[in-house]
């Protein structure tokens, strides 16, 4: 199902290369810290094979980047994942598997979506985190990685604290997301957002998007969220055209969430 496309994909800037090429290096020159810069993309809502998943791996593949990918467990069988399996064994890239909150439902009354928040109890908030894990242990076994990306990027201090003490690496949410995970485990927060930005105009979404990704690279910690239903030709396009700005910097570490806990 083709989901809402972001007014950017609309249609590329004609001078988009140099233009991925330049924010690209500024980011790389305005580095605020010492030490290595890290690169890492998420894409959530993994479940279904398709032309689109497909379509997704191989520009990953291509440019021989790591691709984290968030699962969302109740939406996969058996059967999916033997063909989001096949789909990735034929390609030469490295892939992170992990999970993506439980069946992403809304629990919240009011205000933001949340599968993991507020309006929840401990015990409910356990048993879905519990039986996500084991049925993508299950299904994944090795492959699986336990890092947890909450549905809208959103999840509680009950979450956090039950992430930590079930052992899991790291929770990955939005840049300054509240509250901060508590000690021993990680956080690998998105700060680009590629498929689900909401500006009504092109440009301003055009000028916005570079200064993040620029600010991002700057900060020496990039986490680029997918939302691969989201894209048309254009958004595939300029991914291909961004992976390759990014190997072209050798200073510039393009990890997934294995190895980025390995780093830190
Ligand atoms: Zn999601």
């Amino acid at each position: 199902m083709q989901k809402d496309i972001s007014t950017i994909w609309h249609g590329l800037p004609s001078d988009i290369v140099s233009k991925v090429e330049r924010c690209v290096a500024a980011g790389c020159a305005k580095k605020s810290h010492s030490g290595d810069i890290y690169i890492f993309f998420r894409a959530d809502d993994i479940a279904v094979p398709g032309q689109q998943f497909a379509h997704l791996l191989e520009v990953f593949s291509q440019n021989r980047v790591p691709l984290c990918l968030a699962v969302v467990p109740a939406w996969l069988t058996r059967q999916r994942w033997r063909a989001l399996k096949n789909v990735a064994q034929k390609t030469a890239s490295r892939w992170c598997w992990h999970q993506h909150g439980w069946r992403h439902i809304n629990h919240e009354i009011e205000g933001k979506k949340q599968e993991f928040g507020p309006a929840r109890s401990r015990a409910d908030l356990e048993h879905d985190i519990r039986r996500g894990r084991q049925r993508l242990e299950n299904l994944l076994g090795k492959s699986f990685h336990p890092v947890f990306t909450p549905p809208w990027n959103r999840c509680d201090q009950k979450t956090l604290d039950l992430l930590k003490e079930m052992d899991y690496a790291a929770i990955s949410r939005s840049r300054g997301s509240k509250p901060p995970p508590p000690t021993g485990l990680l956080n690998f927060d998105v700060n680009v957002d590629l498929h689900t930005r909401k500006e009504k105009r092109p440009g301003v979404g055009w000028d916005n998007l570079f200064t993040d990704l620029q600010q991002a690279i700057g900060s020496g910690r990039c986490g680029i969220m997918i939302h691969h239903q989201r894209m048309n030709k254009a958004a595939f396009d300029f991914l291909d055209i961004l992976l390759q700005a990014l190997k072209r910097q050798k200073t510039l570490q393009l990890v997934h969430f294995k190895e980025y806990t390995a780093s830190q």
